[in-house]
């Protein structure tokens, strides 16, 4: 640090910026009192003993008053180091002439020095430090070296330099003071000037990207937004008072959400969520909205407020239901003429005799496969249709096991595979039983699927107080690491069966799960390549109340 920035930084401490206002608060903190208390001393001196002083002392006076009028008045502020030191030595000077003049009467006038030393000290660095301490002697030694009397006693002598040397020790430590107080006020600055930068960056970046962004504080005052958010929270015409939006609905796009029911007063009850949709806007002119929310802690504990990200995905939504529509309308236009080929190839199963004709085989083919093809069809309109509805009744489960077991024996032992079951004894669940029936078809006709020739299939049914436990073990040809999350989505097949010859269209899982989340339950896969996969379900005997199973 320079000695000039030092002087800056000390002499901003006194309150003189280059303001006509920093300078009167300078003279009024430095100068003002010294003149203020010369003058207090010299009238009470005069007033007590007239004699004590000649009149030659108004002189030094005059000058300190005159010198502190004329720093009130005018703009010296540019060049505030030099005037302000000037200042105080004038002062010095001005003591030392009275001093001389008392002529060793009432020598505690000589601690008026203490205010232009510390001014010195404190606000001129290292110059201002050694004029301090020069003139602390000069005040000492000038006056009595020049009285009208005797020479000066050698312990006088020593008297004078001890009070000196005091007075320098003030002006040492006070010098340090300004120095350390310089240090921590330019740290402080310096780290207010990062934060603010940090606080640019981070608003730029934020202002960059699409997703909306805010803060809000406990206080729900909002600390700071992007444009994406502050266009959002228009189209929800948020109230700026409750912060909780008119506009806003739940995932039916009709039922509006409370304001209790509204991310902002959910988030600042501390809760957060992840892409929870909202539709936001007009009706005819909704957008939908993915929110998330954390609540921002203070490492004490202290909940500072929730910070928002938002993402408009009406694009995205509007493409899924586009496809959903596709599918729903094509499975539909597919099945009425396959309903009507299948019926007709009863009809012609009963009436002709295709043994004879010899077309038996070939009416099988045909039949066989316009039953794949309406299976198919099925699938289709089971993962279009969002509404399927589930009718669970308390069911037999080992029941429904057994069947779905021996429907598929006949398939497994001609691929090959030995097919096994550990089902335990007969219990009864509220369960949808043409669904389940079909999750316990859809796992095992994977495992007979994806399992080589010589592989085993294993079903094991277990049950407790609450819950069931379904699982289908096989060692076939199992399921990448990175690939386990994706198979339950909707026509996702992996890389090792795409275009292979095991047909397929990847939607099976995904009806399982639907089913089995439907009924408050859970799916899960644990798989390695080449050593098998084992598909898991666990499903409450009774579905929780608002599960879809429940009417
Ligand atoms: P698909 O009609 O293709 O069988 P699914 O939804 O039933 O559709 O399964 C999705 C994908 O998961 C399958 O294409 C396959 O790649 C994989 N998969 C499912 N079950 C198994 C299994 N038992 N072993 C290995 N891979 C499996």
């Amino acid at each position: 640090m320079t000695r000039r920035a030092v002087l800056g930084d000390a002499l901003r401490t006194l309150g003189t910026r280059s303001t006509p206002a920093g300078r009167r608060t300078m003279v009024t903190r430095s100068q003002l009192p010294f003149a203020v208390l010369l003058t207090v001393a010299l009238g009470t001196i005069l007033l007590t003993d007239a004699a004590a002083a000649s009149v030659l002392v108004a002189i030094p006076w005059a000058v300190v008053a005159v010198v502190t009028g004329v720093l009130y008045l005018v703009p010296w502020e540019a060049r505030a180091e030099y005037t302000g030191l000037a200042t105080s030595l004038v002062d010095i000077a001005a003591l030392v002439v009275v001093l001389v003049d008392l002529d060793g009467r009432v020598p505690e006038v000589a601690l008026l020095q203490l205010i232009p030393i510390v001014v010195m000290a404190y606000c001129f660095g290292i110059a201002g430090l050694a004029a301090s301490i020069l003139s602390t002697f000069a005040v000492a030694l000038v006056p009595a070296s020049i009285r009208a009397d005797a020479a000066l006693a050698p312990l006088e002598v020593v008297g004078l330099l001890v009070s000196a040397v005091a007075i320098s020790l003030v002006a040492v430590g006070v010098y340090g003071a300004a120095i350390l107080l310089t240090r921590a006020q330019k740290r402080l600055s310096d780290a207010v000037v990062a934060a603010d930068d940090q606080n640019t960056v981070i608003l730029t970046v934020l202002e960059a990207i699409d997703a909306g962004t805010a803060f809000v504080r406990s206080d729900r005052s909002l600390a700071f937004t992007n444009s994406a958010f502050r266009e959002l929270v228009e189209r929800s015409r948020v109230d700026p008072e409750t912060l909780a939006g008119t506009r806003v609905f739940g995932a039916d796009r009709t039922t509006p959400l409370g304001p209790e029911d509204q991310m902002i007063a959910q988030a600042l009850r501390g809760e957060y969520f992840d892409s929870r949709l909202h539709w936001v806007g007009e009706p005819g002119a909704q957008h939908s909205v993915l929110v998330s929310a954390r609540p921002v802690v203070r490492a004490d504990g202290v909940l500072l407020g929730s910070a928002f990200v938002s993402k408009d995905v009406t694009e995205l939504t509007d493409a899924i239901r586009a496809r959903e529509d596709f599918l729903a309308g094509v499975s539909h236009e597919l099945r009425t003429p396959l309903t009507s080929i299948i019926g007709y190839l009863e009809v012609i199963q009963d009436s002709v005799d295709a043994g004879t004709l010899g077309v038996q085989r070939e009416l099988d083919i045909v039949q066989r496969n316009a039953t794949q093809l309406m299976m198919r069809i099925g699938d289709l309109l089971h993962v279009a249709d969002e509404t399927v509805t589930m009718r669970a009744r308390p069911a037999e489960v080992t029941r429904i096991a057994e069947q779905a077991v021996g429907a598929i024996r006949i398939r497994a032992e001609s691929a090959g595979l030995e097919l096994t079951c550990a089902l335990c004894p007969s219990f009864e669940a509220t369960i949808d039983q043409n669904r389940f029936a079909q999750v316990i078809d859809n796992l095992l006709t994977n495992a007979v699927k994806y399992t080589p020739r010589g592989g085993h299939v294993r079903l094991v049914l277990d049950n407790d107080d609450e819950r069931m436990t379904l699982s289908v073990a096989d060692d076939g040809i199992g399921i990448a690491e990175d690939e386990q999350p994706r198979v339950f989505e909707r026509f996702y097949r992996t890389e090792s069966v795409r275009g292979g010859a095991i047909g397929g269209a990847g939607l099976g899982l995904s009806i399982v799960r639907r089913i089995v989340q439907g009924h408050g339950g859970e799916v899960g896969v644990v798989s390695a390549p080449g050593a098998g996969s084992t598909f898991t379900v666990v499903l409450p005997l009774s579905p929780p109340p608002g599960s879809p199973a429940l009417p």
